[in-house]
């Protein structure tokens, strides 16, 4: 289903929100502004004393009321950081599915190595194995890319798997140079 950007009123992004979502926050007058090319017209039940049929027209990015954050921590999920990685093998290089991706730990674990966005790749079963408990140096298996933390524009790109072009243009604006994403 079609998802709807959701941005604090400082424009930054806050989440996706599902169609009825959408409507709900229009219905509350939640919505201070919206962005990009009007989606296809929703229309709702039968007004019984006027007998019109109401209907609304959705933008595809929408600015809700409310606090503005300015800490933002991207959830980590095995999904978003191969995402983040193309599906690729930060190791050999070759792309692979979800189900034969694994999530490594450049500094190991066991030698303190965080659990975190900057200590973490994606690794094909082989190069994982063949790593073992050592850092890239010791194991003479240079990483081919940096591992970083997403922004929020880049994390909510990375949470969803389609994104219309309106939401594309405006979260990409936000990507970082050497970042590839928009294809
Ligand atoms: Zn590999």
């Amino acid at each position: 289903m079609q998802g709807i950007l959701k941005l604090d009123v400082a424009g930054r992004p806050r989440g996706w929100l599902s169609l009825q979502e959408a409507i709900s926050a229009y219905a509350r007058g939640d919505v201070v502004y919206g962005i990009g090319d009007a989606l296809p017209t929703v229309y709702g039940g039968t007004q019984r004393l006027t007998g019109l049929r109401s209907s609304l027209t959705l933008q595809p990015i929408i600015a809700l009321d409310g606090r503005v954050f300015d800490n933002f921590t991207p959830p980590l999920s095995n999904r978003t950081l191969f995402r983040r990685d193309d599906h690729r093998c930060l190791y050999c290089g070759n792309q692979f599915s979800k189900q034969e991706l694994t999530r490594d730990h450049v500094i190991p674990t066991s030698r303190g190595g965080s659990n975190e966005w900057e200590n973490l790749v994606a690794a094909c079963k082989r190069c994982n194995w063949q790593k073992d408990c050592r850092t890239p140096e010791e194991a003479g298996m240079p990483l081919l890319a940096v591992p970083f933390r997403p922004n929020e524009y880049e994390w909510h790109f990375l949470a969803r798997e389609r994104v219309l072009a309106d939401q594309m243009e405006y979260l990409s604006s936000q990507f970082r140079a050497d970042r590839q994403w928009a294809h």
